[in-house]
């Protein structure tokens, strides 16, 4: 089972995930469980004060350290060893590829900053800092949320199908190919032909194509990281020159 925890004082924000479709049906399997621990559980004052003042001045509030100290020791006193993560703008890119990197560990913690941040001496107990991307949130949370869910979906059984993973966009470097459902025809659009034929070699080929061309125009820069194959190569070749997949395939085979 791999054991989420976060440290957060907005725990709600969190709450949603785990009551919501695979995140869900993933925790009622035991595949995988979320906890929060509030920092604000962890403070002596009467107002539970989780905040104070930057030291030097300057606008805002800091988490202070001394309960997200003990929310972290709570978490080791029950024996796990998390690999810990906080949330922070300028922090790793959180990508596919970190995502797959975090699924290999068997606990993790993310910190989830507020305010203007957290006291610099949390960082002690980091072993990395992660960003969702070139914006400024509220908070953490919606980071964690996305992190659990992405690392969720690589942990064996909590997609149902295994093969959805394989056609994910970015799990070979290639971006996903179109799909359609019924019906065959809607306000006048077809489902393209190839995919009604049940030639199925065909429509493997086309998928291909479809998910090279699509990578070709929105991400060129993942093809650099891919492993493409002859057949590949040759496609990206044809799609370079404007040719479409009926152009080449249709005729022929
Ligand atoms: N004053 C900070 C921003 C604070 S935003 C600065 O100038 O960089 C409050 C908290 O939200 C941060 O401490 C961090 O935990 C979280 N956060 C904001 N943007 C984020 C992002 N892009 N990715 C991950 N966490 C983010």
């Amino acid at each position: 089972m791999k054991k989420f925890f976060t440290i957060s004082i907005f725990p709600q924000l969190i709450e949603g995930l785990k009551e919501t479709g695979i995140i869900k049906q993933a925790i009622k399997k035991g595949l995988i469980s979320i906890e929060n621990i509030n920092p604000r559980d962890f403070t002596t004052d009467k107002h539970k004060t989780v905040d104070d003042v930057v030291y030097g001045g300057g606008p805002g509030m800091l988490l202070k350290p001394e309960p997200i100290f003990k929310a972290y020791e709570s978490i080791l006193e029950k024996g796990y060893k998390p690999y810990v993560l906080i949330t922070e703008p300028w922090g790793r890119r959180f990508n596919q590829e970190f995502a797959k990197e975090l699924s290999k560990k068997d606990e993790i913690l993310i910190i989830c900053g507020r305010y203007e941040g957290v006291d610099e001496r949390v960082k002690t107990i980091v072993d990395e800092e992660v960003s969702i991307g070139d914006f400024i949130l509220s908070g953490g949370e919606p980071a964690a949320v996305v992190i659990i869910d992405a690392v969720s979906r690589l942990v064996p059984g909590v997609v149902g199908d295994e093969d959805s993973l394989k056609v994910d966009s970015f799990s070979d470097n290639l971006l996903g190919y179109p799909n359609y459902t019924r019906p065959a025809e809607y306000k006048n659009m077809k489902v393209p032909e190839i995919l009604l034929s049940g030639h199925h070699e065909l429509i493997k080929k086309w998928r291909r194509w479809k998910q090279l061309e699509k990578t070709y125009k929105k991400r060129p820069d993942l093809l650099e990281k891919t492993n493409l194959s002859k057949e590949d190569l040759k496609m990206l070749e044809f799609i370079k020159k404007g040719k479409t997949f009926e152009d080449i395939y249709k005729k022929g085979t």
